[in-house]
């Protein structure tokens, strides 16, 4: 916003503002490989590997390395710290690596969740505490983004308006600080769809949650041109008996999403939220299909719905790699065709991309 005490200086804009528009340029979208060693550990424990810091590289390994072309699907990629310092099979440190590829770097600068008492089991996300600090070294270590989630829930009694505005201001404090050195902040305000509440819910609480986020960014001085968003997708609860086609997903998402975020953002990344590959693929590309304007371009930044079919022909096997990358592949380029909403699928998915990836009350 222009006022006398600007944030930030031309320059300064200027590279948010290209960085940003980088990352989801001509259907390119997020893959978020950013699990904290524990949340690594889950999934490493379905395929019966043990959670070591070298079973981690190896797989972000075969990730990373699957294809010259990535970034034609693929515009960022989200690091956990430890992969940050991590090298490739042949040497070459991951950062370096995904650049060389033409990929921008980002990293999870949030420190986790915790308990708001006297709530229906809600949370706020910390890690302010030396935030600037590890912002700047990340930013001298070759990260050109950054990635902050907020979880809120729906029930009976939640999300409360303490958790929805005591995450919407740190999102933007995280976000002030994230442009003061230089790093893009995705904005992660995920309402979980553990609960049996209906499409129509979803809609009015992601609503009340993104209006309340983007007051917040506009009160702190957030450049918004130099942000992106990670919301969930409006869609029914988990256990709602009744179920949404994409084209309802797609229609109550853009919906709320027109009503609540500002032109200015240049990019809406989605997560996926235990949706199975296939799901997250049809509901991106019936957003991207529907008749409503789209003043941002929309994409993803998916974590378990660009990697399940690969981590499960993987299993740990040297000479699975090449099947996992394959895997890994279809997935990023469906996703890629889905945010240009051209994605035909093909009428028969197969099991492992169908199967859902639902974990109740998600931690990351
Ligand atoms: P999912 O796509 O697995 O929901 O995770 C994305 C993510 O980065 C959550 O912060």
């Amino acid at each position: 916003m222009a006022h006398q005490f600007p944030a930030l200086t031309c320059e300064q804009k200027k590279e948010l503002s290209e960085i940003a528009q980088r990352i989801v340029k001509d259907g390119r979208g997020i893959l978020a490989a950013d699990e904290s060693v524990g949340t690594m550990g889950s999934r490493l424990k379905r395929i019966n590997v043990e959670n070591t810091e070298e079973h981690r590289r190896l797989f972000r390994n075969l990730l990373f390395t699957s294809d010259v072309n990535l970034n034609k699907s693929i515009g960022g990629v989200i690091l956990f710290h430890e992969t940050l310092y991590q090298k490739s099979n042949s040497g070459v440190p991951f950062p370096k690596l995904l650049k060389d590829l033409g990929i921008v770097v980002g990293m999870k600068v949030d420190k986790g969740t915790a308990a708001l008492a006297g709530t229906d089991g809600e949370t706020t996300t910390q890690g302010l505490d030396g935030l600037a600090e590890r912002c700047a070294q990340y930013k001298k270590d070759g990260a050109d983004f950054a990635k902050w989630r907020c979880v809120l829930k729906i029930s009976d009694h939640a999300p409360s308006s303490l958790a929805i505005y005591e995450n919407a201001n740190v999102l933007a404090r995280y976000a002030s600080i994230c442009q003061q050195n230089g790093l893009v902040p995705i904005v992660e305000p995920e309402i979980l769809s553990d609960g049996s509440h209906d499409l129509q819910r979803c809609q009015y609480e992601t609503e009340k949650v993104l209006s309340a986020v983007y007051a917040a960014l506009i009160q702190h001085h957030v450049y918004l041109e130099g942000t992106l968003l990670k919301p969930n997708m409006v869609t029914g609860g988990q256990s709602c008996p009744q179920k949404f086609t994409p084209e309802q997903v797609a229609m109550a998402t853009v919906t709320a999403l027109r009503r609540t975020v500002p032109a200015a953002v240049p990019g809406i990344c989605f997560l996926s939220g235990g949706q199975s590959e296939e799901e997250a693929s049809l509901n991106l590309n019936a957003m991207n299909r529907c008749d409503l304007l789209r003043p941002w371009r929309v994409s993803f930044s998916y974590g378990r719905a660009l990697q399940a079919s690969a981590l499960s022909a993987w299993v740990g096997k040297v000479d699975n790699e090449k099947a996992a990358q394959e895997a890994f592949l279809k997935r990023a380029k469906i996703n890629g065709l889905a945010s240009l909403g051209k994605y035909v699928p093909s009428g028969s998915s197969d099991s492992a991309s169908s199967a859902s990836l639902f974990q109740p009350s998600y931690t990351y």
